[in-house]
């Protein structure tokens, strides 16, 4: 019989390689291959699709708290898959994955997330990947349903494959798993609501604590089944054009 290599996870996150997150998502992969966790050594939630060109990236050998060896990178999380891809890898993943993220990266969540675009960036280099996510922000969340919704997503993409250019994006609530469904990302926004306060040197200073507001309603959107209770998997893609009004548009001479 001849031997064949399991396949090659790549586990990257955008809470840091001590997360429980991350923690609980390689043991998922590990279920499924051989897993290597590159992810970045802080906390770097929200900074989107966000490189670092400035200054120079360190990749440094370090342990997960459950004693896991992991690649710790001072970047964000599109620099750690780039230098994976790129340096850190002796070969190429067949599947990456990024997460758990602790909070929802559900509706209009999925542009400023660093988990997502850690996903994102390995569908760039041409990888299945597929990001997950909590919708609770308590770390010690139980983290079991989203861990049941990645390991049948797992399956599905290993089985089947993605298309060129498509990243799976899942959430779960807290808890066990539900229900799994296809779904749209909704549309919605942040009221930005910052609290202005004044520092000891009496300048003003102002912090973030937008209210997420659903700006559509609809048994198929990813924010409205995670309401449910559900865990939602939506097809999302980089390529920004707006397709429908370029068919449009382009009948217009300039
Ligand atoms: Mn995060």
């Amino acid at each position: 019989m001849s031997e064949t290599l399991r396949p090659l996870i790549l586990v990257c996150n955008d809470d840091g390689f001590y997360s429980p997150g991350i923690q609980k998502l390689t043991e998922v992969a590990q279920r499924f291959g051989e897993v290597r966790v590159i992810a970045p050594d802080r906390q770097q939630s929200a900074v989107g699709h966000s490189i670092t060109i400035s200054q120079p990236l360190r990749a440094n050998k370090v342990k997960m708290p459950s004693g896991l060896d992991a690649t710790a990178v001072n970047g964000t999380p599109a620099d750690c898959i780039k230098l994976a891809h790129d340096k850190l890898m002796d070969r190429k993943p067949d599947l990456v994955l990024s997460g758990i993220n602790h909070g929802s990266n559900a509706g209009i969540n999925i542009i400023y997330s660093g988990t997502v675009s850690a996903a994102t960036e390995a569908t760039i280099l041409g990888y299945p990947a597929i990001a997950v996510s909590c919708s609770d922000f308590d770390e010690d969340a139980d983290l079991s349903g989203c861990a049941d919704a990645a390991s049948r997503v797992i399956q599905f993409v290993l089985k089947n494959g993605l298309p060129k250019g498509v990243t799976l994006n899942v959430n779960a609530p807290a808890g066990p798993l539900k229900d799994l469904v296809w779904t749209k990302q909704a549309d919605s926004r942040y009221v930005e609501e910052y609290d202005g306060r004044v520092d000891p040197f009496n300048r003003p200073y102002y912090w973030m604590t937008g209210k997420f507001e659903l700006l559509e309603n609809g048994s198929d959107l990813d924010v409205s089944v995670i309401d449910e209770g559900k865990a939602s998997v939506t097809p999302i893609q980089y390529d920004l054009t707006a397709h429908g009004f370029f068919h449009e548009i382009k009948k217009n001479v300039l």
